[in-house]
């Protein structure tokens, strides 16, 4: 069956009809009921306009409105967009001045920012959702959120909000459920514009086409054994405008009839509440999450034992985290490997005794991989040696919206993907992924890999944790430099720090320079921002 993401939507509503689609501090949404509430919504959007091949921003946290929203765009045929609702005014306003979207759905704190955007990236239509209606009364006190930066910030941007239409949410409910002539999208058309996480540079827009959320939903199944169709409840602790959270919670999750519990932000205390009565058996999330979670089983006050499934991707996972998950849940943590631009999934761990940690594991199915020269991308290195990592398959994106030079520099002739990670594969399939190509360090003629030196520090005792990045040297070249944050209670000492890296590195690998500092600049998702490391210390240089 070629079914594109609104028919595999029905298809769940239709088969699942009763059962818990969504849930969210406790509020349940059956599969019939987001079916009708997606088809109301897909009528009040086309009401606004929107049609096939427009774009339409979701600026949104995860609650249920997001997951209509989404599915509502999708059943016009239209393109959905979706951002980081905690994003600055001005990141929002790049992001709307690139993709051009005449009607967003937003959060209602971000709102008067969208509203306040310049004439030249207007917006003529906003919806705005007040999340706490999806709660019940008694629950609302436990929504604590971070406030949006994009408020503090927007009085720089624009002088007063203008007169535009903002609308609640619950005014597009009201105008009855779409004709079914309103003509649905076919499957090479475009789904999604997903922006990358702008991890080394500015966020560029993934253009993902039905096929390819479609592909990569089918190949978690694939690569899944034992999920029990119409009994999984997944935690969405990931953001859903993030590409991981958006396939493994959303298009997979409700492709299989499993129950969404939605947390708009990741908090040890609303999982805590959730798991008491709806505990889960899927678990997507990144290594700090893990920790956290460990540490709170661990600790016994909260009872993972029916995780079936903890999958960890974005970022790489250490081997401690596995063992603290695993010690404390009875389950086995699993890694794959993704980016935006394959929809994310392109390879993953076994789900089962043989899966291998610190690997990203093999290639999902009907998923190829090549390791070439970062140099010079058409020739293979041989086996056995590092390599940048080039991925094919049916979940491999369109391109990056408006941005023919970046997609040529991607997408490689015969459909290869350059990944721009440094990888490495064992004799019997495995990768392990090393280092982003744009983070080596080069000195003198030589290449350091950062995760090396990092690895290096992680050694010591006293170290939490490290971010290793080149400086540019007056005389040409780079220097490696550390940020290092430090045990609690630890005095920093940098000099035995570095002595420390002399029995274990070259010495042209050993940091010229080591700052400690108190934590490390991340992303939402948790990701070490390297580069800001980088800016970071050539200021107080
Ligand atoms: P940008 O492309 O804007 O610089 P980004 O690459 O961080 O940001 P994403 O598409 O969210 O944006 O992330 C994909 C990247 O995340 C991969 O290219 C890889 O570097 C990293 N990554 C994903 N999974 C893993 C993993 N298991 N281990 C190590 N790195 C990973
Ligand atoms: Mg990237």
């Amino acid at each position: 069956p070629t079914q594109t993401l609104p028919q595999m939507m029905a298809a769940s509503v239709r088969r699942y009809g009763r059962r818990p689609a969504l849930e969210f501090f406790g509020a349940v949404t059956t599969y019939r009921e987001l079916g009708a509430q997606i088809d109301h919504a897909a009528e009040g959007l086309r009401r606004l306009g929107v049609s096939a091949g427009d774009r339409v921003a979701l600026v949104l946290p995860n609650c249920p409105q997001h997951v209509v929203a989404f599915y509502a765009v999708l059943r016009l045929g239209a393109i959905v967009v979706e951002h980081n609702p905690l994003y600055t005014a001005r990141e929002l306003r790049h992001q709307f001045e690139d993709h051009g979207a005449r009607v967003a759905i937003v959060w209602d704190k971000v709102a008067d920012t969208i509203d306040g955007f310049p004439d030249d990236v207007r917006v003529d239509h906003i919806v705005s959702v007040d999340i706490t209606t999806a709660m019940p009364w008694s629950k609302r006190f436990l929504l604590r959120l971070p406030l949006p930066k994009a408020r503090e910030s927007r009085a720089k941007l624009t002088a007063a909000p203008r007169a535009r239409h903002v609308r609640p949410w619950k005014g597009l409910l009201g105008h009855g459920r779409i004709s079914r002539r309103v003509p649905a999208p076919a499957l090479g058309d475009t789904a999604l514009l997903q922006y990358t996480s702008g991890t080394t540079g500015t966020p560029k827009g993934a253009i993902l086409s039905h096929a390819n959320l479609r592909a990569n939903a089918m190949q978690g199944r694939a690569w899944v054994p034992g999920l029990r169709d119409g009994e999984e409840t997944f935690y969405a602790v990931l953001p859903l405008f993030h590409a991981y959270g958006m396939t493994l919670c959303l298009t997979f999750a409700l492709s299989i009839g499993a129950t969404v519990v939605l947390f708009p932000t990741f908090d040890l205390g609303l999982v805590t509440t959730a798991a008491r009565t709806r505990p889960p058996t899927f678990l997507p999330a990144v290594p700090p999450i893990y920790d956290q979670l460990a540490r709170a089983a661990g600790r016994g006050t909260i009872d993972l034992s029916r995780v079936r499934f903890a999958i960890s991707g974005a970022m790489s996972l250490p081997v401690a985290t596995v063992r603290r998950w695993e010690d404390a849940t009875g389950g086995l943590l699993v890694e794959g490997y993704g980016m935006t631009e394959a929809s994310p999934v392109a390879l993953g761990n076994p789900m089962g005794p043989t899966r291998r940690p610190g690997t990203v594991g093999v290639p999902f199915p009907s998923t190829e991989i090549r390791l070439v020269d970062p140099d010079d991308p058409e020739k293979d290195v041989p086996a056995g040696e590092r390599g940048e990592l080039l991925i094919r398959g049916p979940q491999v994106f369109q391109g990056y919206w408006q941005r023919p030079g970046e997609t040529a520099e991607a997408l490689l002739p015969g459909g290869w993907l350059r990944s721009g990670d440094i990888a490495e594969v064992s004799p019997d399939g495995f990768v392990t992924i090393v280092d982003r190509r744009k983070e080596l360090i080069i000195t003198g003629g030589f290449n350091v890999s950062p995760s090396e030196v990092e690895d290096a520090l992680d050694a010591h005792p006293d170290v939490v944790a490290a971010a290793v990045v080149g400086l540019p040297r007056s005389s040409g070249g780079e220097e490696v430099a550390a940020a290092v944050v430090f045990r609690e209670g630890a005095v920093p000492d940098v000099e035995a720090l570095r002595d420390f890296c002399r029995t274990r590195l070259t010495a042209y690998k050993v940091p010229r320079r080591i700052v400690a500092v108190d934590e490390l600049p991340r992303s939402l998702i948790g990701k070490v921002l390297r580069r800001e490391v980088r800016d970071r210390m050539l200021r107080d240089r």
